[in-house]
């Protein structure tokens, strides 16, 4: 650490106080700066984050912009209530619409391919199916959309087909978020870690003892808010995602779900195929914020890909990573002030594509009211 006073043109410019700086540059932090910033055009907005670029979930994801699959609403009915369920459902569906006209549908790869959750078990096929009408309804009152799940077939699979479902570039939807935060005059500050925050007096003390002052803070930290809020009940858990070279013929080219949301798969170009998940093979090694594969859950997904998708004979995998989202209980995200100068915005329990700028802009309003 360098260790040095401050010089006279030092503590006029860059030693002031911000008028609101955000810890954590993912989807979520870097929305809030994009609607505060344009909502108040004068002011300075710093955003913090401790990795070379985001190094959370937002750029780590497996890009699927979706609001639920029906094994996934039915895991959900067990543990939330029904209105919770749906505010959620309106949540997620609205947040893909401001995400899409945010950013723009070309700058972002977005794209609707045709959406499925496939199944093995006639059982669980057959009680999906019971609950076609309730998941109906429910995305009927959350988003005014009809006969968005339907009974099919997909690939020789019992399947419920799902409209309004799409995916697109994590990638490039973050670097356009970025690029555009840039040009509105946000300021960002790369490989900074947050050690302490004092949400009272809005305070950052920072891992290289430095000290932020600011009038507002915004914490988007997402699995990692328990580092720093002990208080805050968010676990984390890892997800595991590979991408195989390009196969001949692929025919898995839409976005796919399988147990729950627990298994998802899709085409992600050039007849490449994206497969994560099976966090609920190893729930607790996975419940950690450490990068990292699990071997026995890559040689699950890779017998999946073999026995359940059949992928042709020799097909290999071209990149495998891990990401790190954050669950709160019940899935239900947390967006609240933590004190009158500190809002909280975490918990996106793997769900930020479709929640994180629509939260990111309730955040940027709420930290100002
Ligand atoms: C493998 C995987 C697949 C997923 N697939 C999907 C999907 O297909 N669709 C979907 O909707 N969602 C998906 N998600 C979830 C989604 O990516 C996340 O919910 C979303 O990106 C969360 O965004 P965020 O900005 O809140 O958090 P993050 O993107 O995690 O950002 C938090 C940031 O805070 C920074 N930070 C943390 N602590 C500190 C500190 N002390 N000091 C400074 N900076 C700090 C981190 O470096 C990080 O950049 C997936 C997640 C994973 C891991």
């Amino acid at each position: 650490m360098i260790h040095a006073e401050r010089s006279f043109w030092e503590s006029e410019l860059y030693d002031r106080t911000y008028d609101l700086i955000i810890v954590g540059a993912g989807l979520t932090g870097q929305s809030i700066a994009h609607f505060y910033k344009k909502a108040h055009p004068d002011e300075r907005v710093m955003v913090i984050d401790r990795g070379f670029f985001p190094i959370g979930a937002s750029t780590r994801n497996a890009g699927f912009a979706c609001f639920g699959s029906v094994t996934e609403h039915m895991a959900d009915m067990k543990i939330e209530e029904e209105s919770r369920i749906i505010e959620r459902i309106r949540r997620r569906f609205n947040g893909l619409q401001l995400l899409r006209e945010t950013l723009g549908d070309e700058n972002i790869g977005y794209r609707e391919p045709g959406a499925y959750e496939v199944f093995t078990d006639k059982k669980v096929y057959t009680e999906a199916l019971e609950h076609l009408d309730i998941c109906n309804r429910w995305l009927n009152e959350a988003a005014g959309a009809d006969q968005v799940y339907q009974a099919t077939e997909h690939n020789g699979f019992p399947a419920i087909s799902i409209e309004h479902e799409g995916c697109l570039h994590p990638g490039k939807m973050m670097r356009t978020l970025y690029e555009k935060n840039l040009k509105l005059g946000v300021e960002f500050r790369w490989q900074t870690q947050v050690k302490k925050i004092e949400e009272t007096q809005a305070v950052l003390i920072l891992e290289n003892g430095i000290e932020l002052k600011a009038e507002r803070l915004a914490i988007a930290t997402n699995s990692f808010t328990s580092k720093l809020l002990s208080s805050v009940d968010i676990k984390p858990g890892r997800g595991f995602v590979f991408v195989t070279k390009p196969i001949k013929d692929l025919k898995w080219n839409g976005t796919y779900h399988y147990d729950a949301g627990y298994y998802y798969f899709r085409g992600a170009g050039e007849d490449r195929l994206l497969l994560g998940g099976a966090r609920s093979l190893d729930i607790d090694v996975e419940t950690t914020t450490d990068f990292g594969t699990n071997e026995k859950i890559k040689n699950h997904l890779i017998s999946f890909a073999d026995d359940v998708l059949k992928l042709p004979k020799g097909w290999e995998i071209e990149i495998e990573w891990s990401g790190i989202m954050g669950f709160t209980p019940t899935k239900s995200p947390i967006l609240k002030r933590i004190s009158d100068k500190t809002a909280l915005v975490a918990g996106l329990s793997g769900m930020g594509v479709a929640l994180g700028m629509q939260l990111g802009k309730e955040a940027s309003e709420l930290v100002v009211e």
